[in-house]
């Protein structure tokens, strides 16, 4: 019976395990974390994270062939495949900071695997890893564990938090990258056979390390870059005319472009968009490709601009001031369908609307209070892409409060900000809405959920993002 232990219980480890799991049941699958909240959590029946359909597949397998722990030594060790889904932040110091991946988890994981390792095992790339990572894995292993031998896989993970068991269960592909040796080509095989339980075997993509390493990070520059393209576009569109859902429609029924990630927005948030391309950014640089490095860096400099542009729109239109003005905030999560909060565009766009001194009331289905609090009082990194609002003085943050309803959230508001595209903010009853609060009422749709032709006929002044302004 194959043993697999995955370091890193998180967004990706969790869900990915439990539904390997699910898919393989003579497989047994332990994932371990040095953190026992996040494993308490886990095994209890509230799952530390919040995705669609993932209470159910756990609930399925947990205790029969799954499994959470912190004693993460023993699981390793008794394990013949170990995944590392370790996160790999941004370095905030030192040379690299503000772009390189930090791979300070990695390699204490991998320091680890060789010491308590007594056995052979197939070692999986599952986090996102600046490409030629492998390399360095594959020495701190070998140099740390003599005559054990250790077969370095890049297994990288596409799934997309609010989708993510929808994703694992319906792949549009799976890569696995290994050497061009017959050991790596063993243990590609072992892999597969593994996903070849539920996933199509033309969906498996078999490549060489470099290539599913490097892939992983251009495919999240494409997306990013196709979020910050339409976004440019809806700049465009504000001061034209134009609007940006046509745009998009029309230039997506190209087969050559395509319909998806073409939706205007506040800008793109979650821990990976910027993470991966500021990677691949200082990647470029050291290999003597600066104009290259550039083009990326564009990227994320749109998405800040995004942002910038939305704040200043709302203090504009709002006379030039929101010092004391209560504005509500409909959702702090980057995306619907998930309570994270990393990198989301609400925390920048709070922090520019308190740095003005409005007042916020911020309301999101699946963010704690605790987790709000904690994110509008962290500092910004800020070198090569700075943080163009600052973060927000202590007497600022208690002009915050973190409400259960849209509808308390609104309560003699002046104006709303939607950040998050959850369902509910598309039906919630509008006219209720407007008459809680103060007039002229605004909404500034930064996910263009709500029909601007029927809160505007409410009485509502409404900006949506690329759309004509209100006549
Ligand atoms: P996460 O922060 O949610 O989880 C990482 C976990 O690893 C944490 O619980 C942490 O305690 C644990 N950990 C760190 N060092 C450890 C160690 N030495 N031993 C045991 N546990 C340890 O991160 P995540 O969102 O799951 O992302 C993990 C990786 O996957 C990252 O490289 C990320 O870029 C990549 N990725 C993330 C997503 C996503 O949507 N979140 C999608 C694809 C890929």
């Amino acid at each position: 019976m194959v043993k697999i232990c995955c370091i890193g219980a998180g967004y990706v480890g969790g869900p990915t395990m439990a539904v390997i799991a699910l898919k393989c049941p003579k497989v047994v699958v332990t994932v371990v974390d040095i953190s026992s909240q996040r494993i308490n959590g886990w095994n209890s029946d509230h799952l530390p994270i919040y995705e669609p359909g993932l209470d159910d597949v756990v609930k399925q397998c947990r205790g029969k062939n799954l499994f959470f722990s912190t004693d993460v030594e023993k699981h390793v060790s008794e394990a013949d495949i170990v995944f590392v889904s370790v996160n790999t932040p941004t370095k905030t110091h030192g040379l690299g900071a503000g772009k390189a991946a930090d791979l300070t988890y990695w390699e204490s994981a991998a320091r680890m695997i060789a010491d308590v390792s007594k056995s052979d095992k197939i070692v999986v790339e599952k986090s996102t890893v600046p490409v030629k990572t492998a390399e360095a894995i594959e020495r701190i292993l070998t140099h740390n564990k003599k005559g054990i031998n250790f077969t370095i896989l890049s297994n990288p993970e596409f799934l997309a938090e609010g989708t993510a068991i929808e994703d694992l269960f319906h792949p549009d592909r799976v890569l696995i990258g290994g050497r061009e040796t017959p050991e790596g080509q063993k243990a590609i095989q072992t892999l597969k056979e593994v996903y070849a339980n539920w996933v199509p075997v033309e969906k498996i993509l078999c490549t060489n390390l470099w290539s599913a390493e490097l892939s992983k990070l251009a495919a999240n520059a494409f997306l990013a870059q196709r979020i910050s393209s339409v976004n440019a576009m809806s700049a465009l569109c504000e001061a034209t005319g134009a609007d940006v859902t046509q745009v998009s429609h029309s230039i997506g029924t190209d087969s050559r472009i395509g319909p998806k990630f073409l939706n205007a927005s506040v800008g793109f948030g979650g821990s990976c968009f910027q993470k991966d391309i500021m990677n691949l950014v200082y990647i470029c640089e050291c290999n003597g490709l600066p104009e290259v490095a550039n083009y990326w860096k564009q990227v994320v400099k749109v998405n800040d601009y995004q942002k910038t542009r939305f704040v200043n729109r709302v203090v504009s239109s709002m006379f030039n001031t929101i010092s004391a003005k209560k504005i509500a905030i409909f959702g702090f999560a980057f995306k619907k369908d998930t309570g994270d909060t990393r990198e989301t565009p609400a925390i920048d766009v709070c922090k520019g609307l308190l740095g003005d001194k409005a007042k916020l009331s911020i309301y999101d289905p699946q963010v704690t209070e605790e987790q709000i609090t904690k994110d509008l009082s962290m500092r910004k990194f800020d070198k090569d892409h700075p943080a163009h609002l600052q973060p927000p003085s202590p007497t600022s943050i208690k002009q915050v409060s973190v409400v259960w309803d849209a509808y308390e959230a609104v309560k003699e508001a002046h104006g709303i900000c939607i950040m998050t595209e959850w369902d509910e903010f598309k039906k919630l009853d509008y006219k209720k809405v407007y008459d809680s609060m103060q007039k002229p009422a605004f909404i500034f749709d930064g996910r263009n959920v709500v029909d601007v032709q029927k809160v505007r006929e409410i009485g509502f002044i409404v900006y949506s993002i690329g759309k004509p302004l209100d006549p």
